[in-house]
């Protein structure tokens, strides 16, 4: 059983070798999202490095200036001077965390990707451990941040609420999607597009398209200098897109199944309705005016054939979507004896 896995995992390290991907150059890259941390970088950058020289491997670290108000930029550059593995992405002006991210995957040449905060919360000191995890075979790595130093109600409580709604909607189970100390196989996230506080879910999005995703439990720390940048308004945001994404995975493709779905079900509601006005009025003479029937069957209609009109409009909309960007409705894994097949994003 034991060699049968590791026959899986080595195949699978071929394949992602011998993929029409071009090779990644280095071995790690480090990304990290930048806005107004000025104070925590000279001191994240000396922890960091050390750590890195340590593991003795080909590396880079993005540092993703995220349109800093402060001296952030100026402080990044005097470190990239002295450490060529630096590198720097400065935005024009404040895009968010997950654009962030973004920019720093679409500029890394890492095989391993490792997202970090600026703000020294994750430490730097786990990264061994995670890449320890990766070799294990897996495509997702997850920091879990099992003991939390923040404030102990308004964020750590309602964002415990806030992983398990995740967790149950998403079907991935996790206990901290929010953790941005994660390490990822480059082939999982490379051409993965995020909008909105959608970086968190990048283990989900992974997991759907058959990654191997862990989590292990790692250090955090309070925020030593500077603030943080988000309150509590951040939890609806989290909860819209986590919909927003259960929808592009689950109808994406055949969006017409949902508003479809609803549209008939509204449909059948208008139905049985109006029936049952018509016999109460048949039958016991009820008047149907007397009754909320004729509004509920009026309204369930409309409903019911406005919604199969969205789905249609929908519809519409995925064939320019997929079509127009020469996008395929499914995912490739390998390919035996076939040469000139990459997979579609
Ligand atoms: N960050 C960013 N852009 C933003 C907000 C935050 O790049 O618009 C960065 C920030 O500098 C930090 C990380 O994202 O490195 C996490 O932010 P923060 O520590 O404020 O979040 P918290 O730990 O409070 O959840
Ligand atoms: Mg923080």
């Amino acid at each position: 059983m034991e060699s049968l896995q590791k026959q899986v995992t080595d195949a699978r390290k071929s394949v992602r070798r011998a993929s029409a991907m071009p090779k990644p150059a280095l071995q790690l890259s480090v990304i990290i999202p930048i806005y107004n941390e000025e104070d925590s970088i000279a001191v994240l950058c000396e922890r960091l490095f050390a750590v890195m020289d340590r593991l003795g491997r080909t590396f880079e670290v993005i540092c993703v200036n995220d349109g800093s108000r402060d001296r952030s930029l100026q402080v990044l550059r005097e470190h990239a001077v002295l450490r060529p593995e630096l590198k720097i992405v400065s935005f024009r002006r404040n895009f968010g965390q997950t654009a962030a991210m973004m920019a720093g995957i679409d500029h890394s040449s890492g095989d391993v990707i490792i997202s970090l905060d600026a703000d020294l919360q994750n430490d730097p000191d786990d990264i061994p451990m995670l890449l320890d995890k990766m070799s294990e075979g897996y495509d997702v790595v997850s920091g879990w941040r099992k003991n939390r130093q923040d404030a102990a109600i308004r964020r750590n409580l309602v964002s415990r609420m806030a992983n398990r709604i995740i967790s149950t909607i998403s079907g991935v189970h996790l206990h901290d999607y929010g953790c941005t100390l994660k390490a990822y196989h480059h082939d999982v996230v490379k051409g993965i597009r995020l909008y909105g506080e959608m970086h968190r879910f990048i283990p989900i999005y992974a997991s759907w398209m058959g990654a191997r995703v862990c989590e292990i439990p790692v250090r955090h720390h309070a925020r030593k200098y500077g603030k943080s940048k988000y309150g509590l308004e951040r939890i609806f945001k989290v909860i819209l897109d986590l919909i927003v994404v259960k929808y592009l995975d689950r109808y994406s493709v055949k969006p017409i199944y949902l508003f479809g779905g609803f549209g008939m079900a509204s449909l059948a509601v208008s139905l049985v309705s109006g029936f049952y006005m018509i016999w109460l009025k048949l039958a016991e003479g009820v008047s149907m005016i007397l009754t909320p029937l004729p509004s509920l069957t009026a309204m369930t209609f409309l409903i019911g054939i406005m919604s199969i009109l969205l789905g249609l409009l929908a519809e519409m909309l995925v064939r320019t979507y997929f079509e127009s960007q020469n996008r395929t409705s499914y995912l490739v894994r390998e390919t035996f004896n076939l040469d000139d097949v990459d997979d579609a994003g």
